[in-house]
C-alpha cells in the first residue's frame, strides 16, 4: 500500500503530495507511453545514516528506457539524482522506496505522442518487504506462468516502461490465483526469462546463472550487483565457480540446488518451490544465504568494497 508522505517532486518543484494529480487525458494514461524506475533508499540501523542504493545507475537505466522510447527527457541524470535526494530530505524520511516516472503528459490524443508534454515526477514512500518479510529468510512458492514474456520485438523488456506491466500484472494476477507468491515468465522460444517484477538466478552444483539479456529481459541492476558480487566471492576462492549468463528452461528450475529472484522492490527472495517442485531444502540455500548477506551488507553501507554503489542522504 502507498503511504501518504508530504511531498513529491514534479517537473522540478516540490509539491504536496495530494497535489500532485494528472489529466484523466494525459497520453500515457490511454497508451502506456510512460518509463520509470523503482530504487530503494536504507537506513543503517547502527549508524543510522541513510544510503540510496545505485542512483546514479538507475537514473542512467531511465535515461536509456527514454532513449528507446523516443522520449526527450528534459533533466540529465545527474540532476534526477540531486532531485532524489531532495524530496528524500524534503519528505524527512531516513528508508523508503524511490519511484520517478517520466510520462507523456496532456495534450494531445491519439497514439503519435508528438505534441504531448514530457511530465517528470519523483515520489518516495515507505515501503518494506516488497514479497513478505517472512519470504526473504523461508522463500516463496512460484509458477511458471501461461502468459509469455513480450519480446525483444514487441515492447522491448530492457525499457522500464509502464506498458510492460499490462504483460506482467496478468501473470502476477493468475499466480496469485494459483496460490503462488510470484509468477516466472518464459520467452516466446520457451527459455526462462524473470518474474514480473524481479529477475531470476539458479544454482545447480554450485554454479550460479541467470539468463543472458538477450532472452528478453530487463537489466536488472540488483542482478548486476549480484552477478558482481558472486564474481568478487569466487575470485576471493569463497565458491568455486563464476557466475553464468546463460539460457535456462523451465526443468532447470525444477532440478536446481537454489532459485532466487532479485529486484530493489524484492530484494534477494529465495524461491522454496516451482510449480510444486520443491526447489533444494525447500528453503534458503546457503549460496543464496551468502548472497543474500553480502548484498545487504552493501545497501546497508557495512561493506567498504560496494561503497560506491552508494549515494549518501546527509
Ligand atoms: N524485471 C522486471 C520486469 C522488473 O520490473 C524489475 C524491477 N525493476 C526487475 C526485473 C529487477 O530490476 P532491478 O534489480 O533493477 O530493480
Amino acid at each position: 500500500d502507498i503511504q501518504e508522505v508530504q511531498y513529491i517532486w514534479k517537473n522540478g518543484e516540490i509539491i504536496p503530495w495530494a497535489e500532485a494529480t494528472t489529466h484523466v487525458l494525459s497520453h500515457s494514461l490511454h497508451y502506456g507511453s510512460g518509463v520509470f524506475e523503482g530504487i530503494r533508499c536504507y537506513e543503517n540501523p547502527e549508524t543510522h545514516k541513510s544510503y540510496v542504493f545505485r542512483l546514479q545507475d538507475h537514473m542512467e537505466r531511465l535515461v536509456r528506457s527514454c532513449k528507446i522510447a523516443m522520449i526527450d527527457l528534459p533533466y540529465t541524470a545527474d540532476e534526477l539524482v540531486r532531485a532524489t535526494v531532495d524530496i528524500i530530505k524534503a519528505n524527512g524520511l531516513k528508508k523508503c522506496y524511490i519511484r520517478p516516472l517520466v510520462y507523456r503528459g496532456y495534450g494531445v490524443m491519439g497514439v503519435d505522442p508528438t505534441g504531448a508534454p514530457t511530465d517528470v515526477i519523483i515520489a518516495v514512500w515507505p515501503w518494506d518487504a516488497y514479497l513478505g518479510a517472512e519470504a526473504l529468510a523461508k522463500g516463496i512458492k512460484v509458477g511458471v506462468s501461461s502468459w509469455r514474456q513480450r519480446s525483444n520485438n514487441a515492447i522491448p523488456p530492457a525499457v522500464k516502461a509502464t506498458a510492460s506491466y499490462m504483460n506482467s500484472l496478468l501473470a502476477k494476477l493468475e499466480a496469485k490465483a494459483h496460490g503462488y507468491g510470484e509468477a516466472i515468465m518464459l520467452n516466446e522460444a520457451g527459455l526462462v526469462c524473470e518474474g514480473t517484477g524481479e529477475n531470476l538466478f539458479v544454482v545447480r552444483n554450485g554454479v550460479i546463472s541467470t539468463p543472458p539479456l538477450s532472452d528478453g529481459l530487463l537489466e536488472g541492476i540488483t542482478r548486476d550487483s549480484v552477478l558482481q558480487i558472486a564474481t568478487d566471492m569466487f575470485e576471493d576462492g569463497e565458491i568455486d565457480a563464476c557466475p553464468l549468463e546463460e539460457s535456462l528452461t523451465r526443468t532447470d528450475l525444477y532440478v536446481a540446488d537454489e532459485v532466487f529472484m532479485t529486484g530493489s522492490a524484492a530484494e534477494l527472495t529465495p524461491v522454496a518451490s516451482v510449480d510444486e517442485r520443491q526447489v533444494g531444502s525447500g528453503s534458503r540455500g546457503p549460496v543464496t544465504e551468502a548472497l543474500q548477506a553480502r548484498f545487504f551488507d552493501a545497501v546497508y553501507g557495512n561493506a567498504e568494497r560496494y561503497a560506491d554503489w552508494l549515494t549518501e542522504v546527509e
